[in-house]
């Protein structure tokens, strides 16, 4: 096993004005599950697949433990890659298919049939050795998929969307089958995903990626509670944030005609103007006296447990809708006018020029 230590890495392709990965920093410690997400065209896939020796950096290191990557062909990194197309062989067997790597690696016989012994009982995929890749599951021929990298005992996993094929039901399930996995084994994993929700429940870390360049590193809490930036705030946590222009007054923050008591900020603002973030959950609905504004109900949207409910602010309706996380036994209609209340200590402020987080 071993950690990953980008330094100053960067790539950028013959042609393009701009890096498509920009000085990234970053260390993956030894063990450690990382979820690399960002919207499509960010550069996720190029980052793994840098780590993968796919493409050659322009500038900077890639290390896997000790050792400089810039020189070691893809074969001797010891990593093992797992896409979202499974690209299993058709005309292989499972067995065949998880066995075909150590094949190429010339792995004698008997040790190939144990570690693929081994790797099918971890994914429950015993019973199906001797089937062709045609005769199984989604779900199935994905934990093939995985099977073909485990059998490797590599010191890193390199997943890139690896659940996008399989349905909505079986990516959750799966999901947490990769993650008990991946903490059972130990190894090292680097897994690329758009999905915030799926870095959220699976990494023991994520690294948030826009335009090439790393925007925040952190647990998912971290992330989730102390957005560095206005991109976090609104990639992480869904529905996203709602974000409004606020300026600050003496010790107030001022949203149109709403007032909010101004918590401790880490550092001065550039100008008085600034961006104010709520989450859904950070509103609550209560009666017009205890209230900061009135609201127009537009309409809901009932999630079982609870329901979003998406608000126009009274007197501040270019601002867009707000939504708001009520409890499903909140019986509303849309139209109605109800009164909330944003817990004042949950505030997330941004700098409107750097657009970086100024509240503590
Ligand atoms: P993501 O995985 O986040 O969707 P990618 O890493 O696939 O993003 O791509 C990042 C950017 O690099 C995109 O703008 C893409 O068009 C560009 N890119 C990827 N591969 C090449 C290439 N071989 N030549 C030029 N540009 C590329």
């Amino acid at each position: 096993m071993a950690d990953i230590r980008f330094k100053a890495a960067t790539l950028q392709y013959e042609g393009n004005p701009r890096p498509t990965i920009n000085n990234l920093d970053l260390h993956i410690q030894d063990g450690e599950f990382l979820a690399l997400v960002g919207p499509s065209g960010s550069g996720k896939s190029t980052t793994l697949r840098m780590v993968a020796g796919l493409e050659k950096l322009s500038k900077g290191e890639i290390y896997i433990g000790n050792n400089e990557t810039s020189t070691l062909a893809p074969s001797k990194r010891d990593v093992a890659m797992v896409f979202q197309s499974y690209a299993l062989y058709p005309h292989m067997t499972v067995a065949e298919n998880m066995a075909f790597a150590l094949k190429m690696q010339k792995v004698n016989k008997e040790e190939q049939r144990k570690r693929v012994a081994e790797a099918s009982r971890l994914l429950d995929l015993d019973q199906y050795l001797d089937r062709y890749p045609k005769a199984l599951s989604g779900g199935q021929r994905q934990r093939v998929a995985m099977g073909r990298a485990i059998v490797r005992d590599p010191q890193v996993f390199l997943m890139d969307e690896p659940l996008s094929n399989l349905d909505a039901k079986l990516r959750v399930s799966t999901r947490a089958e990769i993650s008990q996995l991946q903490r059972r084994l130990g190894t090292t994993m680097m897994y690329v995903t758009h999905d915030q929700t799926e870095a959220m429940t699976m990494a023991d870390r994520i690294a948030v990626l826009e335009g090439g360049v790393m925007q925040q590193v952190g647990t998912p809490e971290q992330l989730y509670l102390h957005p560095a930036n206005t991109f976090v705030a609104t990639f992480i946590g869904s529905p996203s944030m709602n974000m409004v222009t606020g300026t600050i007054e003496t010790n107030e923050i001022a949203i149109g005609h709403i007032r909010l008591p101004l918590p401790p900020l880490t550092s001065e603002p550039s100008n008085r103007d600034v961006i104010v973030g709520m989450r859904p959950e950070n509103f609550e609905l209560t009666s017009e006296t205890d209230a900061d504004t009135a609201a127009t109900v537009r309409f809901i949207e009932n999630f079982g447990a609870d329901k979003y409910v998406h608000i126009e602010i009274e007197g501040l309706v270019d601002l867009g809708d707000f939504i708001v996380r009520v409890p499903n036994t909140a019986s509303l209609q849309p139209g109605e006018t109800v009164f909330t209340k944003v817990d004042p200590s949950a505030l997330h402020i941004f700098d409107s020029e750097t657009q970086r987080r100024i509240v503590i």
